[in-house]
């Protein structure tokens, strides 16, 4: 959805990809557990590091290794900092018109800066495992847009060029986790006013019933939330284009030559078709979501 938010330049490049960004926008996570030096790559537990670190923790990567060990980093998550080095990524790409890394670089940037979007992916209680609130997770980013994303709004506006990309992505953590209190502050309220048997429901999910959070429960916490998930989605939305078009304007706006569908390379498209079979074959471990 991000591609609509381009200039005439370069939105028909993207658009003729838009199949290919699509797909590739979750590879990502399918990676996250059979590639090492990935899964960090998806958030940042910013509470770790104290009250308000999330104000206070170095913004660029360099600084950060001066203060903390990079195992510390590592294994707290490095979210904000590996999309600041994408972009650079990105650039470079844009630079040498490397038309298949511009796209798989531009769609798994997406991901990560969707993935600093989600509150949860903020805080070392990322699936509400330490406050009794196991689920809360995917609860939040997929069971409230599946039942409600047909009433977002996605239409965000133009890209615009970002002088500090880098501040850019850490305001997102910063709301993020600033959001991340009502988060689950709202869950819990609702839990003790929903009794057990009416928090969750059974669904059939590929002929499997399976625990979900009831529709009332889901419909009564969206409320509560008041256009939270529609709003960081569309920040995820508009960031992602902001910084398309800043790595392409620092690339000096080069021209994109026709590259239409069925160019992309055997290797590419098998790759892509790889990660997804391991996904499906459930070759991953979730240990977190
Ligand atoms: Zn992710």
């Amino acid at each position: 959805m991000a591609v609509f938010t381009l200039p005439p330049e370069i939105l028909p490049f993207y658009k003729s990809h838009i199949q290919f960004i699509t797909e590739e926008a979750v590879n990502p996570d399918r990676r996250r557990y059979a590639v090492e030096g990935e899964a960090e790559r998806h958030y940042i537990d910013v509470d770790v590091y104290g009250d308000s670190a999330h104000f206070t923790l170095p913004r660029y990567w360099q600084k950060a290794t001066e203060i903390y060990p990079e195992d510390t980093l590592k294994a707290y998550g490095i979210v904000p900092w590996h999309v600041y080095r994408m972009k650079g990524w990105l650039t470079k790409a844009f630079r040498e018109r490397n038309l298949e890394q511009i796209l798989k670089l531009s769609a798994d940037l997406g991901h990560y800066i969707a993935d600093a979007n989600v509150p949860l992916h903020t805080t070392e209680n990322y699936n509400g495992q330490l406050t009794g609130q196991r689920g809360i997770h995917g609860f939040w980013e997929s069971r409230l847009p599946e039942l409600f994303v047909t009433d977002y709004n996605f239409f965000v506006g133009k890209a615009v060029y970002l002088s500090k990309p880098q501040e850019e992505i850490w305001k997102a953590v910063v709301g993020s986790h600033e959001a991340l209190d009502s988060v689950l502050l709202f869950e819990k309220q609702l839990t003790d006013r929903f009794k057990g048997d009416k928090k969750y429901s059974f669904e059939e999910r590929n002929g499997i019933t399976v625990k979900v959070y009831s529709r009332e429960f889901a419909q009564s916490y969206h409320e509560m939330l008041y256009g939270q998930v529609e709003r960081q989605m569309r920040k995820a939305i508009k960031m992602t284009g902001d910084f398309w078009y800043t790595a392409w304007v620092d690339a000096g706006q080069p021209d994109l030559p026709d590259f239409k569908g069925g160019e992309l390379s055997e290797e590419l498209l098998l790759q892509l078709q790889e990660e997804k079979v391991r996904w499906e074959t459930g070759e991953h471990v979730i240990e977190r979501e």
